[in-house]
C-alpha cells in the first residue's frame, strides 16, 4: 500500500463505496460459497479501518475480488463517478468485471434487507442487465 491509497480512502465517498462493495461481496459469499472457509477480510482498506467494526467476511477468492475492487475504486479517474456498471471506460480486467457482475446481480436484490436504498440497487442491476442484453443482441 502507498500513501496515495490512504489519501484516497480518506474521502468519505470513496470509503462508503468500498464498504458497499465489501458488504455486497460478503452477501454473495455467504450465499454462494457456503462450504468455503470465510474469515474477516484482510486488505489495505480493512487495515486502514475503512470497514470500521463491520469487516466483511468472505472466502479467499472473494477477498481477492474485494481487494481488487478497493484499488479500482480508490484510483477511479471518473469525477463524478458513475456506477461502474454504467462506466464507458470500464477499468476492471474482464475476469474481475464478470465476477463483480455476478456479485452485484446476486447481492443487489438481497441487499435491501441490509439497509441499501432499493432504487439505486435496482438502477445498477437494471443497467447491467440492459447492457448484457444489448451485447447479446449485437453478437
Ligand atoms: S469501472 Fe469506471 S467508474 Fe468504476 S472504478 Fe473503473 S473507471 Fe471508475
Ligand atoms: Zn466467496
Amino acid at each position: 500500500m502507498n500513501d496515495s491509497f490512504a489519501q484516497k480512502v480518506a474521502d468519505p465517498q470513496v470509503a462508503h463505496d468500498i464498504r458497499t462493495v465489501g458488504d455486497f461481496v460478503a452477501i454473495y459469499c455467504r450465499g454462494k460459497h457456503k462450504d468455503a472457509a470465510r474469515v474477516p477480510l484482510t486488505s489495505d482498506a480493512a487495515f486502514l479501518g475503512v470497514y470500521g467494526d463491520k469487516v466483511p467476511e468472505c472466502c479467499e477468492e472473494c477477498a481477492e475480488l474485494t481487494r481488487y475492487a478497493e484499488a479500482r475504486r480508490a484510483y477511479c479517474p471518473k469525477d463524478p463517478k458513475p456506477f461502474c456498471s454504467h462506466c464507458d471506460t470500464h477499468c476492471y480486467r474482464p475476469q474481475m468485471k464478470e465476477a463483480m457482475r455476478e456479485v452485484m446481480e446476486y447481492s443487489g436484490p438481497r441487499s435491501v434487507f441490509h439497509g441499501y436504498a432499493l432504487d439505486s440497487v435496482r438502477h445498477a442491476v437494471a443497467g447491467m442487465k440492459a447492457r448484457r442484453e444489448m451485447r447479446g443482441s449485437s453478437a
